[in-house]
């Protein structure tokens, strides 16, 4: 393959958009109208105008894709569709809000046409997200970069442009918690960084609520790291220890004399603590043993429920 003469797909997961399906489609085509290339929108379960839009878009439009699920799958199950479906040289994945800038893949695309495999979009700035979002992730890319193996950037969501072979890879990955961000690094090959300044959402309001927000942060790290599990025989360590701290108290008490503290008090606490200790550790385990269970399952990731111009 040259690349000067190429393919370039782009990847869009679209959940309750129907305020900015249009206009995302619009910058998108604009932005990439001097090249060959295909968009796949995937709606992952919406119920509102979403999918009615994206079919009226693809009907006037023959670069234009859609793939439909038949429930929401979640956004990394989306996006999986959608690389798995697609046939460019390079394939781009951007969220349908346009926080994450159409007009950055033409730089992308330089990127890669000099030889790096995965481009990937690290924000400089985020416009308009709330102190309280930003606090916490940066504090999560922290905790992820301390856990983790895998050198996963900092301030990097899944906007990236990845070379095919990249794209081939990753369609290997079978397993059931996705944690993109996380996936692609893991995978190797040549990745440069490119900075953007992350817009505010065009419209509508986030699909990550807080909840869902912890779920994926804690998916994140159970996904990359067994040091949880780790900590877990630490902490245990660690208890034993004061344990044996308490022992030699109660023996030198014993024989130098000294009257011992009534029991009740002492015992209730360390009952107590132990109990919850022990209730976290197990815990953890279970979080594992849980992603065990659901990956031993094998189920699809996804439904797909229809198509638009997918030929395959
Ligand atoms: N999204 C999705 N399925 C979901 C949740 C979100 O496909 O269950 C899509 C959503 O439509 C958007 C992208 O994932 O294109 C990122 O979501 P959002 O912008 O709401 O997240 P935020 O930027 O607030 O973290
Ligand atoms: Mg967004």
């Amino acid at each position: 393959m040259t690349k000067d003469k190429f393919k370039v797909s782009v990847v869009v997961p679209m959940y309750y958009e129907e305020e900015v399906a249009e206009e995302c489609d619009r910058r998108l085509n604009a932005t990439l109208k001097e090249y060959d290339y295909e968009i796949i929108y995937v709606n992952d379960g919406s119920r509102d105008g979403t999918l009615p839009i994206l079919k009226g878009i693809a009907e006037k439009n023959k670069n234009v894709r859609v793939i439909s699920f038949s429930r929401n799958f979640g956004h990394q199950a989306a996006v999986t569709a959608g690389v798995q479906n697609s046939e460019g040289d390079c394939v781009v994945i951007i969220d349908a809000d346009l926080q994450d800038p159409p007009e950055l893949i033409p730089d992308m695309i330089k990127l890669w046409q000099e030889g790096n495999d995965v481009v990937y979009a690290k924000r400089k700035k985020r416009k308009g997200e709330s102190a309280f979002k930003l606090l916490t992730a940066k504090l999560f890319y922290k905790v992820l970069d301390g856990l983790t193996e895998t050198k996963i950037p900092r301030d990097t969501g899944d906007f990236r442009l990845i070379d095919r072979k990249v794209a081939d890879a990753f369609n290997q990955m079978t397993e059931h918690s996705r944690f993109i961000r996380g996936m692609v690094p893991w995978l190797g090959f040549k990745q440069v960084p490119i900075e953007y300044i992350r817009d505010e959402r065009y419209a509508g309001e986030t699909k990550y609520p807080l909840r869902k927000m912890i779920r994926f942060a804690l998916n994140g790290i159970l996904s990359f790291s067994i040091k949880p599990l780790q900590l877990v025989t630490k902490l245990g360590i660690l208890t034993l220890l004061f344990s044996f701290a308490i022992i030699i108290y109660v023996l030198i008490s014993k024989f130098t004399g000294n009257a011992l503290m009534q029991g009740w008090a002492s015992i209730m606490i360390l009952v107590t603590m132990l109990s919850g200790v022990q209730l976290i550790a197990l815990g953890v385990v279970g979080e594992y043993i849980a992603r065990i269970y659901e990956e031993s399952k094998q189920r699809p990731i996804y439904i797909i429920d229809e198509t638009v111009n997918m030929d395959k």
